[in-house]
């Protein structure tokens, strides 16, 4: 199809120093995709969201609804609707889940539709709803993510990055959430989901890219990528 993607990459490369951690890469995330990027330890997953997120200098282009990217700052990325989910405990762990979710909304003055979302947030979690007063960091770590989620959500993001959710956390906590981020999908919201353990992504995505050693070295529907060698080969790493 000519649908033009939310999120078109390329020559994407970035690193540390003198060290490039990922080279060119090429991705495109269309509207409404759970799209999942695997790869073992080290293969640069992270430091991809970093730089799409803007906060690590990159080369290539970053395109985000037909807007350039390439020179914005972390805080235009998040204005313009790409908002990271980071690990659960990258909350203020000393204020209130109400407070941490009303700093996702940090960004926007429509005051009444902030009331509204929070509203909405609370009854699509109700677990959140029953500790809106208590500590963020004193919940347990599946609460704390689906804190963190939630907080992501009150920013209003057309495309959420979500790093290694299932770190850490019970099977049927993580279970859980793969759910809720196919509810965030079915609103409409482009889910850009990176894991290690590649099953449970490939499970709910659409599509996957494979990273190796700093480089897409795989892509395609995600039922494809479920048998494919080099998926294996990635996962185990080298
Ligand atoms: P993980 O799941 O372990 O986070 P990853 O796929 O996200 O793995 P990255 O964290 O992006 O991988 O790491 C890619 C490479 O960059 C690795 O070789 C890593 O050692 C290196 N790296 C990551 N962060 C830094 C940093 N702050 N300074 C220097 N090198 C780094």
């Amino acid at each position: 199809t000519t649908q033009e993607p939310l999120l078109l990459v390329e020559k994407l490369s970035a690193g540390y120093g003198e060290m490039l951690a990922i080279t060119d890469i090429d991705l495109r995330i269309y509207r409404a995709e759970i799209v999942a990027l695997i790869g073992s330890n080290g293969a640069g997953k992270s430091t991809l969201l970093r730089a799409l997120s803007r906060v690590l200098p990159c080369t290539g282009r970053i395109v985000l609804n037909g807007r350039e990217l390439s020179a914005a700052t972390s805080d235009q990325v998040f204005a313009l609707g790409m908002v990271q989910v980071p690990e659960g405990r990258q909350l203020f762990g000393r204020m209130s889940v109400h407070d941490n979710l009303l700093m996702g909304a940090y960004r926007r003055s429509d005051k009444s539709a902030i009331a509204q979302d929070l509203e909405r947030i609370y009854e699509m979690f109700p677990r959140l709803a029953e500790r809106r007063r208590q500590m963020a960091g004193s919940m347990s770590g599946g609460e704390q993510q689906l804190c963190a989620l939630a907080r992501a959500l009150m920013a209003s993001p057309i495309l959420i990055m979500v790093d290694e959710m299932s770190l850490g956390l019970a099977p049927i906590i993580v279970e859980q959430l793969m759910d809720i981020l196919v509810g965030i999908r079915r609103n409409g919201v482009t889910v850009f989901l990176v894991e290690q353990d590649i099953h449970l992504a490939l499970s709910i995505a659409d599509r996957g890219y494979v990273m190796e050693t700093g480089r897409i070295v795989q892509s395609g529907p995600a039922r494809e990528l479920v048998d494919d060698p080099k998926v294996r080969h990635a996962y185990l790493g080298t």
